[in-house]
């Protein structure tokens, strides 16, 4: 269960400066402008999930507000701040970059930051990366790109190297864009850091384009990459209809958490099963997928499978073998192409023709420009990690709960993972528009 005191954010000590947004906005009632450091946003949406916690009021589980502070623990003008972004790519990286950039330049008058190339590995001497600077002007355009113009990578790096390089950089803060990985190698650096005495700050914009970041309410680029994928789905609906018995297999990203098949077949509406991480499902008997696809075949001549790429790991633990990855993740089976050649094996078995059509919308969905509705959210998310560490916070990540920008420990967006629940009403939509029966197992 998380607690109030799992949510209270660290800072690096007392404040030291007045915000100099004061003469940006000047004229006007500024204080209107800054968050009061009692502002805190409640974590339960319900009465009876306040009342089930059964701990006094003064303790209900609340975030704390985003936003500018009145009064600064780094010095505005002569503060020195640097990002990095790891892990895979997703849409927003580049707005993310340029808002950091341009929020630290036109509210705090910081006139440059300073970009450590190809993830963590830019933090490493031995990879013989130097860092860009980047400035306003440097910045103007990049978020009209997909990907990031840092470059990313994975791979474990030493923490006392890569603080070493903060030190030698004269940073006072440093912001990682990354994902669950990301944001636990930055709570290292954090450690690292602490343990120095050193008074630098590491604030976090998680990034996931699966959605699997927990608190944080929704990831940036997920909308962009959902919009993306469902077009793929839409595609497979024509092709499979255009065939004798046609079956065409989407598969989405979505190594643990099912957000985008959900989402992407909820915008498309055509599909008609959706294999999610989180709901394992039998291929063969009577309640198993390849008897509901034939009902469906027969009935309507055509369906449409959106497959996760995490998903059915249950059936195809075997074939995996534990392989990993450069950062220790688990390589998956791809349970789409399994899926497929159950359902050729099937038909043919049957001695019955199925027209099968395979579509990997995977990588485009992570490369596109984040859309409109993305883009106002990096930007938001980019200022309140500035704000944020401006005054002083660290090892925390920004956030968006009830439409609040909030701030939230590292710790806790780290401890568990953010899944669709097959008990909640997500899913339940899902079955409600899909062929889908209640369980296949
Ligand atoms: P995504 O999974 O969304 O692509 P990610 O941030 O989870 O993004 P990873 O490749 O898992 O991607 O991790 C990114 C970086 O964080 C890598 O350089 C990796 O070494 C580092 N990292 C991952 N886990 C840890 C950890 N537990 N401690 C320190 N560093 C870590
Ligand atoms: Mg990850």
């Amino acid at each position: 269960m998380v607690t109030l005191a799992d949510l209270q954010v660290k800072t690096l000590g007392a404040p030291r400066f007045d915000s100099p947004l004061a003469s940006y906005v000047e004229g006007r009632a500024t204080n209107q402008y800054y968050v009061a450091e009692s502002d805190r946003i409640l974590m339960d949406d319900t009465v009876e999930l306040v009342q089930g916690r059964d701990v006094p009021w003064e303790e209900i589980a609340t975030f704390e507000a985003g936003g500018p502070r009145a009064r600064l623990f780094f010095p505005p003008r002569t503060t020195r701040a640097a990002i990095v972004t790891c892990g895979g790519l997703c849409p927003g990286l580049n707005n993310v970059i340029r808002a950091v950039v341009r929020a630290l330049d036109d509210h705090y008058g910081v006139p440059e930051v300073l970009g450590f190339r190809n993830g963590y590995a830019g933090l490493d001497p031995e990879s013989g990366l130097e860092p860009v600077v980047f400035t306003r002007e440097s910045v103007a355009d990049i978020h009209e790109r997909g990907g990031t113009v840092l470059g990313s990578s994975r791979g474990a790096r030493d923490p006392g190297v890569m603080v070493d390089t903060l030190v030698r950089h004269d940073i006072d803060i440093l912001f990682v864009v990354g994902g669950d990985g990301s944001m636990r190698g930055a709570h290292v650096i954090h450690e690292e850091i602490e343990r120095r005495g050193l008074e630098i700050a590491v604030v976090g914009v998680p990034k996931t384009i699966d959605n699997d970041i927990p608190h944080i309410g929704q990831s940036f680029g997920f909308q962009t990459a959902f919009a993306k994928a469902a077009e793929s789905i839409t595609a497979a609906k024509v092709e499979a209809q255009a065939a004798v018995n046609g079956v065409s297999i989407v598969k989405t990203m979505g190594r643990h958490a099912g957000f985008i098949a959900c989402y992407s077949a909820l915008a498309a509406q055509t599909a008609s099963f959706v294999l999610i991480p989180e709901v394992p499902f039998a291929m063969d008997g009577p309640n198993g997928l390849l008897a509901h696809l034939r009902r469906r075949v027969a009935d309507r001549g055509y369906a449409v499978i959106v497959v996760a790429e995490g998903a059915a790991q249950e059936l195809l633990a075997e074939a995996a073998g534990g392989a990993t990855d450069a950062s220790g993740n688990a390589v998956l089976v791809d349970p789409a192409r399994y899926v497929l050649e159950r359902i050729r094996a099937d038909y043919a078995e049957r001695d019955e023709v199925v027209t099968l059509r395979y579509f990997d919308p995977g990588y485009t969905i992570r490369s596109v420009p984040a859309d409109p509705a993305d883009a106002v959210y990096c930007a938001r998310l980019a200022q309140t990690a500035v704000h944020a560490a401006m005054s002083g916070r660290t090892d925390m990540v920004v956030g968006r709960r009830r439409h609040r920008f909030v701030n939230v420990p590292i710790p806790a967006v780290t401890k568990r993972a953010h899944n669709v629940s097959p008990d909640g009403d997500l899913w339940l939509s899902v079955l409600e528009s899909t062929a889908q029966p209640l369980s296949m197992t």
